[in-house]
Formats: structure tokens, sequence, C-alpha cells
């Protein structure tokens, strides 16, 4: 199984860790990097910043400790 690690595109600090799987599951979420706050949309394998700012603030908390 191929692990897939994701990295903030500000800080650099990795948000998920996880199969490739999971990775394509959770395309579209939104994030928020820990270390730098930024919310980040993932997009396939890469994220960027998320642009959509209050209205549709659909933050996803994804528990790593799985
Ligand atoms: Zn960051």
């Amino acid at each position: 199984m191929n692990f897939c690690t994701i990295r903030c595109c500000i800080c650099e600090s990795v948000l998920l860790n996880l199969p490739e799987e999971e990775i394509s599951r959770l395309n579209g979420l939104t994030f928020r990097c820990e270390s730098c706050g930024q919310k980040l949309l993932l997009d396939g394998t890469n994220v960027s910043k998320d642009m959509s700012a209050d209205a549709t603030y659909n933050l996803h908390k994804y528990d790593l400790n799985i």
C-alpha cells in the first residue's frame, strides 16, 4: 500500500500521512494547518490555499490516529 504525505503549502509541515486510497476519499475537503493556521483545500495529492472566506465554512477535522 502506498502512503502519501500531504504537506502544508505554506509552512511545509505534514498535514496528512495516509494511504493513497484514503487521500482520494478526502479530495475536495478543507483542512486547517495546525502549525500556521492556514485553511487548505485538498486537491488530489496537492493542497492549495482555501480562498473561500467565511461563508461556506466546512472545516473538516480528520483524525490522524487510525
Ligand atoms: Zn502550515
